[in-house]
């Protein structure tokens, strides 16, 4: 039997080593460049993922497991102290840029931190980071009114220790895959309406599997014109609030992973939405968004899957080591075999693989598509602190920023970009997407594969990244739709259009 034992090799580190987080340069090669040629983007980048490995390292590793079990028992538990110091560490701000009132970092920064979180449980990823989805649907409305409502509650909040969620709410028990679909999305079959009364809309229907739908302060809900066509022109995105009367959540899902985020089911029953609180595609307009908003969407949040996918794959790989190094195979160290330690390369190498796909989806995304804006309007202007809280100054920023010159600059900076540019963002989020989360998936299988008997020991934690893991490969659209996108937007364009970048 031992001559199954082929090529015994040193041992990886002195005995009882702790293995080691990487520096920001290690984890990230792929964004040396920029962080070596702008210094002050690299200062920004290299401390959001420290303050994310600080955060994950003593708050979200000790208890993902203790959270996951509790949650699959009660999906209502909400984790408050986590939430609490997930406010200290501003993860809820990060994604604001500072002329909103948030953190002012590049949008790099939210996905990278929001990679490390993942890499400690992508449930907790999902549950901290989830806002950003119902931020981008805001933002490609253009309505700067809406995003300042948002913004707001959201960072106010934080400052004062109290975490601000936004759902999304876009799915309905009849329509999925096609409202995930910028081109099916005026076909889908949502039937949730929006009926224009004296000073707002009466809004009915339902949404299921809507995450943190059931302590969401606010709800982005995806809505059409109940006297209109059903298309485009007619979409609206409604910010509704939690206490509003008809509005209830009658279950949460006992779903198969990612357990620290729960999924509600939203239901809106003659529920009254005020008129200021409808995000305007025009002053004029009676509807959200235009085609090109959904697509703008997808780009920024499919790639936003495929770092929360690369966390998973990091996980993995990490798990497995833990494992190799702890554990004896017929009476030798795990990882002093050279067949586990080809395994544990090709875990670490699809990691990689997967961090620089969702990276390079990211860069492509904030240069062309709807994060682009963001990513040059980061600084705010310099303004001392006794003028930055005074209340007329705070007032004046919020007229200017929900005005129609605010409107007009957002749009027409979305506007210099051309369909080309879009397609070339929203198919590398399509990519990054189903790419990072095949990764992850591979990962995971071949990491209990590795572990054998104990990769199915709940407290190894690998059992756990295979339930968690799937779930990716169905939000944002399924893979299956996703890559029926990208022959939209990259493979017919090779026949038709040159691309002009
Ligand atoms: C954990 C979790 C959290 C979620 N959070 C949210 C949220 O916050 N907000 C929200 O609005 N939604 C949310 N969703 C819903 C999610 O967006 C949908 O599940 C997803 O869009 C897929 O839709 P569906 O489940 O109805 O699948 P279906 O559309 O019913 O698809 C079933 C199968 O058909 C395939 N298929 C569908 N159309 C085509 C086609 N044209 N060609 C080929 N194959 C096709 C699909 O690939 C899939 O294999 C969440 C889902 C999960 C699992």
């Amino acid at each position: 039997m031992n001559s199954f034992l082929i090529n015994e090799c040193a041992p990886l580190a002195k005995l009882g080593a702790e293995i080691q987080e990487w520096s920001f340069l290690e984890r990230f090669p792929e964004l040396a460049f920029i962080a070596k040629s702008n210094n002050s983007l690299g200062k920004q980048l290299e401390q959001s993922y420290l303050n994310a490995v600080e955060f994950s390292e003593r708050y979200v590793a000790p208890q993902a497991l203790a959270i996951d079990k509790k949650m699959t028992e009660d999906p209502h538990y909400v984790p408050e102290d986590l939430l609490k110091k997930a406010c200290e560490y501003k993860l809820f701000s990060t994604m604001f840029p500072a002329f909103l009132g948030g953190s002012g970092l590049h949008p790099i920064c939210t996905f990278i931190t929001y990679e490390v979180i993942a890499t400690h449980c992508v449930g907790i990823a999902n549950l901290l980071g989830v806002n950003g989805l119902g931020i981008c649907c805001v933002l490609a409305s253009f309505d700067p009114r809406g995003l300042s409502v948002i913004t707001k509650e959201i960072c106010e909040n934080e400052k004062n220790g109290i975490p601000t969620f936004l759902s999304t709410c876009v799915t309905e028990p009849g329509a999925g895959s096609d409202a995930e679909d910028a081109d099916e999305f005026a076909n889908a079959q949502l039937t949730t309406t929006a009926k224009k009364v004296d000073g707002g809309y009466i809004l009915n229907g339902t949404k299921i599997f809507i995450s943190n739908g059931g302590h969401a302060q606010i709800h982005a809900v995806m809505t059409f014109d109940a006297d209109g066509a059903h298309t485009p022109d007619d979409q609206m995105l409604l910010l509704v609030r939690s206490g509003s009367k008809g509005l209830s959540i009658p279950r949460l899902e006992n779903k198969m992973g990612q357990k620290a985020c729960h999924a509600a089911e939203v239901h809106f029953d003659n529920v009254f939405v005020p008129e200021n609180m409808m995000c305007r595609k025009d002053e004029s307009s009676t509807s959200s968004y235009s085609y090109t908003g959904i697509a703008n969407v997808l780009g920024v949040t499919r790639a936003a899957v495929g770092a929360w996918s690369t966390g998973v794959a990091e996980n993995a790989y990490r798990t497995a080591l833990r494992y190799a190094r702890d554990n004896d195979f017929l009476g030798q160290p795990m990882e002093q075999q050279q067949w586990v330690r080809l395994e544990l390369a090709q875990l670490a190498r699809r990691a990689q693989v997967a961090r620089s796909t969702y990276i390079g989806a990211l860069l492509a995304v904030s240069t062309t598509g709807l994060i682009s804006p963001l990513a040059i309007t980061q600084k705010e202007p310099k303004l001392p602190d006794w003028l930055k809280h005074n209340n007329t100054v705070r007032n004046l920023r919020e007229k200017v920023l929900s005005g129609d010159l605010t409107h007009r600059a957002f749009k027409f900076m979305a506007q210099l970009q051309t369909s080309a540019e879009r397609d070339i963002a929203t198919g590398y989020g399509d990519v990054a997407k189903v790419s990072c989360s095949e990764l992850a998936l591979e990962n995971c299988q071949k990491a209990i594969t590795l572990m054998g008997k104990g990769g199915l020991r709940h407290e190894n934690g690998a059992e756990k990244l295979l339930r968690d893991v799937r779930l990716l490969q169905i939000y944002e659209g399924t893979n299956q739709v996703n890559m029926l996108d990208y022959v939209k937007r990259r493979v017919i364009r090779q026949f038709d259009t040159q691309l002009s970048l």
